[in-house]
C-alpha cells in the first residue's frame, strides 16, 4: 500500500470465502485490507460438518457444473493441504433397490418435494456419476456397492433393515479454521503490505471512506471495491453500507461430539451418511479420536444467537439409535455441541435441502454518496 489510506479492495469477514479471496488478490499484488468482528475463520467457516465433499447430494438437483468443480477442488485440496485434509471413506446404507427413481425425477426435473427413500439402484447410479465427475486429479479409489451381508460385516451394530450399501470416498478437514489462518498467512506472506485485522468492525461510512474499529483504534481507509464475505451477515453488513440487501436465506446446521469408543471401532475410519426417517440428510465420522455426528437444513437467520437446541439434540440421538440399534446412544456421551447457519441464497424453495449451494457474486453498483461497488460473496 503506498497510501495507507487508499486500497485496492476492502474484505469485509474473515472466513473461508473472505481469506480464500484475500490470498488470490495478494498473490495479484493488489493492495488489500481483510477485517473480521470476530476471530479469524469463527464464523459459519468453524461450525461446519468438516467435509471437504464434491456434492453428491448435487446430483438430485442437475447441478452437475457444480459436482464438476466441487470434485475438483476437492481433489486438489487433497493434494495440496494434505496437512489438514483427509481422504474419507463413506458408506451410505441403502433401505430398498428400487424406490426414489420416481421422486429423483421428478426433482431433477425442477419439483420442490425432496426425493426420499433412495434406493440401492438409484444410489448405483449417483455414485457411478460421482466417480465420472471426481476423474480430474483423481487420488481416491472408486465406489462400490456392498450386499446387506457384507455391509452389516463391514459395520455389525448396523440396523438389520438395510437392503445394501454404497461405498464411496469424499475427504474432511481437520481444522477449517486453521485452513483459513494459512491463507491469510499466506497473502501477508507474498504481500506484507497487505493486512489481516481481527476483532475488528465496520464503524461507520460516508461513502467514500470507511471506518473500522479494532483493538489498536480506528483506521479510515477509501477501497477502489469492498467485498462482503461476512457469511450469514451479509445483508447486515450490507446495510451498515447504505446498500441493503436481501440475498441470505440461511439454514441452521447442528453437530454433536460423542466420547464413543464402540461407535468408533464400528466405524472404523468411514462416515455414514445417512437418511434419518424424516429424510433428512445426518451424518457420522471419526472426527480426531471422538464421533461428530451432524444434520443440516434448518431454517434461521440470526448468525449470532445460533445453538445447538435440546429438540435437535434429540433428534441427532434418535436418528443414531435408528440406524444403529447395535450401540447405546445417550446424553451422557456428549462433550461438545455446536450450531452454524449455512449462508444460502435467500428463496422461497419449501424445502431448504433443495435451495441451490453454488456460489454468486452480486454487485451493489455506486450509489448515491458511495462511491464503491459492493461485490457480496454468496455460498
Ligand atoms: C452446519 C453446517 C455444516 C456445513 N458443512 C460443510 C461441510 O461439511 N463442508 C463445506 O464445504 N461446507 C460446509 N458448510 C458450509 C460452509 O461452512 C460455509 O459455506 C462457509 O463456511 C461460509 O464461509 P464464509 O466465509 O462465507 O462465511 P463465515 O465463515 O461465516 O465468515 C463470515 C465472517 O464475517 C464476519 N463478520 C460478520 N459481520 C462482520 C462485520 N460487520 N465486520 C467484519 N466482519 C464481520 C464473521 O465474524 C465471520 O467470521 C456447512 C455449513 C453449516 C452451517
Amino acid at each position: 500500500m503506498t497510501d495507507p489510506h487508499d486500497i485496492d479492495v476492502l474484505i469485509l469477514g474473515a472466513g473461508i470465502n473472505g481469506a480464500g479471496l484475500f490470498r488470490d488478490l495478494c498473490e495479484q499484488g493488489a493492495s488489500c485490507v481483510i477485517a473480521d468482528k470476530g476471530d479469524f475463520g469463527g464464523g459459519t467457516s468453524a461450525a461446519p460438518s468438516r467435509l471437504i465433499h464434491g456434492g453428491i447430494k448435487y446430483l438430485e438437483t442437475g447441478e452437475l457444473r457444480l459436482v464438476a468443480q466441487s470434485t475438483y477442488e476437492r481433489n486438489l485440496l487433497l493434494r495440496n493441504a494434505p496437512h489438514l485434509v483427509r481422504p474419507l471413506p463413506t458408506v451410505i446404507p441403502i433401505f430398498s433397490w428400487l424406490r426414489g427413481i420416481g421422486p429423483a425425477l421428478r426433482t431433477l426435473l425442477g419439483s420442490t418435494t425432496a426425493p426420499r427413500g433412495r434406493g440401492a439402484v438409484l444410489i448405483k447410479i449417483g455414485l457411478a456419476i460421482y466417480d465420472l465427475y471426481g476423474r480430474r486429479a483423481r487420488v481416491m479409489p472408486r465406489h462400490q456397492l456392498w450386499s446387506r451381508a457384507r455391509a452389516l460385516r463391514e459395520i455389525p451394530p448396523l440396523t438389520p433393515r438395510i437392503a445394501a450399501a454404497g461405498r464411496y470416498y469424499d475427504a474432511m478437514v481437520t481444522q477449517p479454521e486453521r485452513l483459513v489462518w494459512e491463507l491469510l498467512a499466506d497473502g501477508i506472506r507474498v504481500n506484507p503490505a497487505a493486512r489481516a485485522l481481527n476483532y475488528t468492525t465496520l464503524q461507520d461510512t460516508d461513502g467514500t471512506t470507511i471506518r473500522l474499529t479494532g483493538p489498536d483504534g480506528t483506521l479510515a481507509l477509501r477501497p477502489r471495491i469492498v467485498v462482503n464475505a461476512a457469511g450469514p451477515w451479509i445483508d447486515r453488513v450490507n446495510a451498515a453500507l447504505g446498500a441493503p440487501s436481501r440475498l441470505i436465506g440461511g439454514t441452521r446446521g447442528s453437530h454433536l461430539l460423542l466420547d464413543h469408543p464402540d461407535l468408533l471401532a464400528a466405524l472404523n475410519g468411514r462416515m455414514l451418511y445417512f437418511e434419518a426417517d424424516d429424510g433428512r440428510i445426518c451424518l457420522v465420522f471419526d472426527y480426531l479420536g471422538r464421533a461428530l455426528v451432524g444434520s443440516t437444513d434448518l431454517r434461521a437467520d440470526d448468525p449470532d444467537t445460533v445453538a445447538c437446541d435440546e429438540a435437535e439434540v434429540d433428534y441427532l440421538l434418535g436418528a443414531l439409535r435408528g440406524l444403529l440399534p447395535g450401540l447405546r446412544f445417550g446424553r451422557d456421551q456428549i462433550v461438545y455441541a455446536y450450531s452454524g447457519i449455512r449462508p444460502l441464497p435467500a428463496s422461497d424453495a419449501a424445502m431448504p435441502g433443495l435451495i441451490s449451494r453454488d456460489h454468486s457474486a452480486p454487485v451493489a453498483e455506486p450509489q448515491g454518496p458511495r462511491v464503491w461497488p459492493i461485490l457480496s460473496l454468496v455460498g
